[in-house]
């Protein structure tokens, strides 16, 4: 797989949509998936009616393949993406693309565009986007019975070019998710409804919203695209518990990594909004920023200033932010099965 790189200036590259050359696309008809195939072909083409169009049926996942220190292309636990997308499909009436298949399947693609994966050092990763949808006409509500499964990929810049800068955020007046619904999945629709108070909160000036739980409005949930994580002043991570959270892997790997490589206490509980400014760091958990620190919450004009500050991550949020960096880059061994390794 000694492919030339693309000739991309890595260290610049934002996050945008760049096609590559090869994508993976499988059908879902008459109760079977296909073996699905690699193709260079970057359109879909459906019906008018597809479920898709009419109902939103449809769901993705993201995950990131990158060069480690040694010179190996690899994903990160991409078993974990495989099976929430199966916990996904199975909420949405969706087929479920089987879970060793659907690895496989992220193998190939990455494979096949390994000249589009970044080298080491640059910052820069290959952002891995696989997604299914209602293909087949549903004009009645209900499933579709004809779905497409689809995997591209497109390179994408380092997260915090020129810096770490932490987020102001916004305590939102909006809902993300209702208790019993479908925040903890990661379907399209959860997105398409938070484009609203997403823009309204960058134009007040703010980078993200803070969602409480739509029940009671008192507990911390997530923000559109990140879980929280907090380290109280005594050195605790906490993160919110709740059933409407999406389940980051990123997340989770923080905090086993927080318990079993840097020796903290590490909890997953009910966090209320009051409890906040008691915190020494906040942070935002996801695929691509990893961690981004959080300096300042704003509840309707009560600003609540992170003791962290607006300059730099907090020291425990850079201690888990290197460990599991380094993990990612194999620079630290990681725990078994969180490194697949590409063809
Ligand atoms: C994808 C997503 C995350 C982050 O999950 P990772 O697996 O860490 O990338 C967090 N919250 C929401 C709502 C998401 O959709």
């Amino acid at each position: 797989m000694k492919m030339e790189k693309k000739n991309i200036d890595w260290g610049n590259l934002g996050f945008a949509y760049m096609p590559t050359t090869t994508r993976f696309v499988a059908n879902y008809k008459d109760g079977a998936w296909d073996e699905g195939s690699l193709t260079t072909d970057a359109t879909v083409n459906i019906s008018e009616c597809a479920g898709v169009l009419q109902y939103s049926q449809s769901c993705f996942e993201g995950l990131k393949a990158y060069t480690t220190e040694d010179g190996r292309i690899v994903c990160f636990r991409p078993d974990l993406n495989a099976a929430r997308m199966a916990d996904t499909c199975r909420r949405l009436e969706m087929p479920v693309f089987p879970e060793d298949k659907w690895v496989e399947a992220v193998k190939k693609v990455v494979a096949a565009n390994s000249d589009y994966v970044p080298p080491y050092g640059s910052g820069a990763t290959l952002y891995v986007r696989p997604f299914m949808f209602a293909s087949g006409p549903v004009i009645g509500v209900s499933p579709a019975r004809e779905y497409q499964f689809r995997i591209f990929c497109t390179p994408v810049g380092p997260y915090f070019k020129g810096g770490v800068r932490p987020l102001t955020i916004r305590v939102s007046d909006y809902d993300r998710a209702a208790p019993h619904g479908t925040g903890h999945i990661k379907a399209g629709l959860n997105y398409a409804m938070s484009l609203h108070a997403i823009v309204e909160a960058h134009e007040q000036g703010y980078d993200e919203n803070m969602y409480l739980d739509a029940a009671t409005r008192t507990n911390v949930e997530e923000t559109g695209g990140a879980n929280f994580i907090f380290v109280t002043k005594d050195r605790k991570v906490v993160t919110p518990k709740s059933g409407s959270i999406l389940p980051s892997i990123t997340r989770r790997s923080l905090m086993y990594v927080a318990k079993e490589y840097l020796g903290l206490e590490a909890e997953e509980r009910e966090v209320p909004f009051e409890e906040v400014k008691e915190f020494a760091e906040c942070g935002l958990c996801g695929t691509a920023a990893v961690i981004s620190p959080v300096g300042k919450i704003v509840d309707h004009g009560k600003e609540i200033c992170l003791p962290s500050g607006m300059t730099d991550m907090g020291p425990v949020t850079k201690k888990l932010y290197d460990t599991l960096t380094g993990i990612q880059m194999g620079s630290i061994k990681a725990p078994e099965g969180w490194i697949c390794e590409i063809g």
